[in-house]
């Protein structure tokens, strides 16, 4: 599994409510409670394993998602500090 390979410093929480994807914090500017343009089956085909690139809406940042589970997205860099 991919996942296994993934550090932990490059993972971080989202949130999801109905179809509706936040983060509670953008990793790059910390802007609270960010509302991400992510559609659920993007996520969906994301927990499969497959590569997608987000946008954030506040700052423009890019996370690079890997891969996703449950709770968190898994970057392709580190995310925490
Ligand atoms: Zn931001």
């Amino acid at each position: 599994m991919m996942m296994d390979v993934i550090p932990f410093e490059n993972t971080w929480p989202y949130e999801k409510q109905f179809d509706d994807i936040y983060l509670h914090e953008c990793p790059f500017c910390g802007e609270e409670q960010v509302l991400t343009h992510m559609k659920p089956e993007v996520l969906e085909q994301a927990k499969e394993g497959i590569k997608t690139s987000l946008i954030l809406p506040c700052c423009h940042g890019k996370i690079t998602i890997l891969e996703a589970d449950e709770d968190y997205f898994w970057a392709d860099e580190q995310l925490r500090k």
